[in-house]
């Protein structure tokens, strides 16, 4: 079984902002969840490196568009790494074999007159790399950014958009091709509308990769974009890896870039005859006071602060936890202080503290030997089984409530039995049945904050790989365990 994800790819003007980090850290969680179920996971994600907006900004430093390229997809690198995301690929749309796949995309489309020439007239939003209807064509402004956006008046390759509306009004009322589910009528009635034919060719605009036919045609940045997620598992040039991993299972995108995936990436597939994407997910933004996170609106929220304040399982946790994938929510450090402090401090990293202290005072370090409460056992199957199914709708907020649940449990449990009372009962089988319960805690967790769960599996004395699949949740970790150096993992914050 194949498990094929990617995220957009990012484009290079700007350094990796929390609109990034959101949707790569929420496809790294599905491609871990997925390998741990058993699935052989493809994981992509890169730059998107082409554009007049990249030429211009690459200008103004006075360095060539690839040097800008080149800096701002190691940034992107760096802090995938930092993030502990387990992509199989980074591509870069300047990559030869790349751009290669472009040409002969745009070939095959041409032969099978999918492309035509024609005349553009109209405008071109240079931030949003966009073509743009404008309101008042006097003072023209974006639709979308309110910059002012130039006229262009030029011969153009166009793509035969029109003729696949009725191929794509069917695939997405027949499939779940868009998610969340309320975003198809949204979809669905802009393409009734109408679709017109798209411009996918820039004439003047040098940065960019070679039309075949003609050299001073350049291919549209999106166009040659969203072809990324076809030349990242080796169309027309790796036939066994493509055929493995196509189509994809789920793409992850944010909601502002969902005509292109929703419409003109179906169409794209339509044209190349190939099988549709199973799931196309757009996600909502975080806003802070009100408005949607942005550089121009200065109101940046800083990954890199968080990462220093709280540490990198933290951000994870609650960019997953907090909202619901789909929906807008406010992103403010109170909200995430009040978060970590309730769910990992008092809940989850004080539950393990209390179970490593009991073992330590009552059998000197060593987990004594003996029975489970077979209710720990099948609170933990439940749970599992809801877990996974809010995995597979890609619902991530409500995944980790329903772990909180074994969580909520535990503690009760261990509220209740208070083995460290001197006339307690059951005082091994308490202890052994907590242990198990956190175990398996740290294995529904891993895809969401690997690096903790990791590192508490090491402090319970159990081996990294007991918590590496799913498939363990079946079976008691084996030998005489004894616990190993504690730490205190997450530290209240004020
Ligand atoms: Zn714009």
């Amino acid at each position: 079984m194949k498990f094929y994800i990617t995220t957009p790819l990012y484009y290079v003007n700007a350094e990796p902002h929390i609109g990034h980090t959101y949707t790569t850290v929420a496809a790294d969680c599905l491609a871990r969840f997925y390998r741990m179920t058993g699935f052989d996971v493809f994981f992509l994600t890169g730059t998107d490196e082409h554009g007049q907006k990249i030429y211009e900004a690459s200008q103004k430093e006075g360095i060539a568009p690839l040097e800008l390229a080149d800096r701002v997809s190691e940034i992107f690198k760096n802090m995938w790494k930092r993030m502990n995301i387990s992509y199989n690929r980074f591509i870069r749309t300047t990559e030869k074999q790349h751009e290669e796949v472009v040409k002969k995309v745009f070939n095959i489309l041409l032969e099978k007159g999918d492309l035509y020439k024609g005349e553009y007239n109209g405008f071109y939003c240079v931030y949003c790399e966009s073509y743009v209807i404008v309101e008042d064509e006097k003072n023209p402004l974006c639709p979308d950014c309110k910059r002012p956006v130039k006229e262009i008046s030029e011969t153009s390759y166009f793509f035969r958009l029109s003729k696949y509306q009725k191929q794509l009004e069917d695939l997405i009322q027949n499939t779940e091709i868009v998610k969340p589910d309320f975003r198809k009528s949204e979809i669905l009635n802009f393409i009734k509308q109408g679709l017109n034919d798209i411009s996918i060719t820039r004439k003047n605009v040098i940065w960019g990769i070679e039309s075949p036919t003609e050299e001073k045609y350049t291919i549209y940045v999106w166009f040659d974009a969203l072809l990324n997620y076809l030349s990242g598992i080796g169309y027309l040039y790796n036939k066994e890896n493509f055929s493995k991993y196509w189509p994809p299972d789920v793409q992850l995108i944010g909601k502002d870039i969902m005509r292109f995936h929703h419409i003109i990436w179906p169409a794209l597939i339509f044209a190349l005859e190939l099988p549709q994407p199973k799931k196309i997910f757009a996600h909502g933004w975080w806003i802070s006071g009100k408005e949607k996170i942005s550089k121009s609106k200065g109101n940046v929220i800083s990954p890199e602060y968080y990462i220093n304040e709280y540490g990198v399982d933290p951000f994870r946790f609650f960019l997953l936890r907090e909202i619901p994938f789909g929906l807008d929510g406010e992103f403010s450090e109170e909200n995430f202080k009040k978060r970590y402090n309730s769910d990992l401090v008092n809940d989850f990293g004080n539950l393990l503290n209390r179970i490593l202290n009991l073992i330590e005072k009552k059998f000197d370090g060593y987990l004594p030997e003996g029975e489970i409460d077979g209710k720990i056992i099948e609170f933990s199957e439940d749970i599992y089984k809801n877990y996974s199914e809010k995995m597979e709708n890609i619902a991530f907020s409500e995944s980790i409530e329903a772990i909180w649940k074994l969580v909520i449990y535990l503690n009760k449990y261990l509220d209740e039995k208070a083995p460290w009372r001197e006339n307690a009962s059951d005082i091994e089988k308490t202890i052994i049945s907590v242990f198990y319960g956190i175990r398996n805690l740290l294995i529904f967790l891993k895809p969401f904050i690997p690096e903790t769960c990791e590192k508490m599996s090491e402090m319970m004395g159990l081996d990294k790989k007991e918590i590496e699949k799913f498939e363990n949740l079946k079976t008691k970790y084996s030998g005489r365990i004894k616990i190993r150096k504690r730490e205190i993992i997450f530290y209240r914050k004020k």
